[in-house]
């Protein structure tokens, strides 16, 4: 993933480390789904999170 155009809202930074809980997203209706990670995307200057983006959000679907 190209992180590097991305400016932190919060202090205009622009350096960004990614990062996962493993804890996987579930269907609100699914709760047996496998589900998704989500990868965060956070300011490596001040912890802000820029971006949730779930891995693999087809698996959201099924
Ligand atoms: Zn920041």
């Amino acid at each position: 993933m190209d992180v590097a155009e991305k400016k932190c809202t919060a202090c205009g930074g622009n350096s960004f480390v990614q990062a996962t809980d493993f804890i996987n997203l579930r269907p609100l209706d699914k709760k047996l789904a496998i589900g998704s990670e989500k990868v965060y995307t956070i300011c490596s200057d001040c912890g802000e999170v820029a971006s949730i983006k779930v891995k693999n959000p087809e698996k959201l679907l099924k």
